[in-house]
């Protein structure tokens, strides 16, 4: 549903032998490692998110500024210029955890709790933002042909760990 260049399929790998010189990381520890890297992949797609719910505030924007209904552009109504200002604000808080989360993971405390709350408070704000965005966009958003259009929303809240996945585990993480 929308990833079209990233296909989905089942691998099989009966009776397949790999070289003992091929293995990657340590023997029996290949869990940590997955676990490992996906505390990078969760940053990572909390950045997108966050790169995305900019891209639907920058259109929407665009657009409600050259488009003009009632005698003046849609952005002086205030019911769409409210709505910049609530995609504008979970944007910045979205930008400020992200910073926060990759400062801890640079400086080598990895912030486990912190990267799942910042993955679905990033799926969140992009889905926000996303539909805000395109109900600024009104019946044209519904259309082919803007940006907004290409912005994939739910694989946010699913892969790389569904969003109450997230929230169990920075829940035990919280040491509850
Ligand atoms: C487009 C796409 C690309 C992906 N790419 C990769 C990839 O490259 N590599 C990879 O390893 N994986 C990949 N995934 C897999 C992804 O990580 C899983 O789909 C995701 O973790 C959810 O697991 P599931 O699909 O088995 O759902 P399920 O585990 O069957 O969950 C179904 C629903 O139940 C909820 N649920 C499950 N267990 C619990 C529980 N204990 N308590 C409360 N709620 C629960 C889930 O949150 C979800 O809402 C990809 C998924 C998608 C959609």
């Amino acid at each position: 549903m929308g990833w079209w260049c990233s296909n989905t399929a089942t691998l099989y790998f009966d009776n397949c032998r790999v070289p003992a010189e091929n293995l990657l990381g340590v023997e029996g520890k290949g869990f940590l490692s997955i676990m490992n890297n996906f505390n990078y992949e969760r940053i990572g797609m909390a950045s997108a998110a966050l790169g995305s719910s900019k891209l639907c505030l920058a259109e929407a924007t665009a657009y409600a500024l050259e488009r003009r209904t009632f005698g003046k552009p849609l952005v002086k109504h205030q019911v769409i210029a409210h709505k910049i200002a609530d995609m504008s604000i979970r944007i910045d808080a979205l930008e400020a955890l992200v910073n926060q989360v990759c400062w801890g993971a640079e400086s080598g405390t990895m912030p486990v709790a912190e990267i799942c709350k910042a993955k679905v408070f990033g799926s969140k704000v992009f889905e926000y933002c996303a539909s805000e965005a395109m109900q600024i966009f009104g019946g044209a958003g519904y259309l082919r042909g803007n940006l907004v259009e290409h912005v994939r929303v739910k694989v946010n809240a699913i892969g790389g760990g569904s969003e109450e996945k997230m929230k169990d585990l920075a829940v035990r993480q919280m040491g509850l």
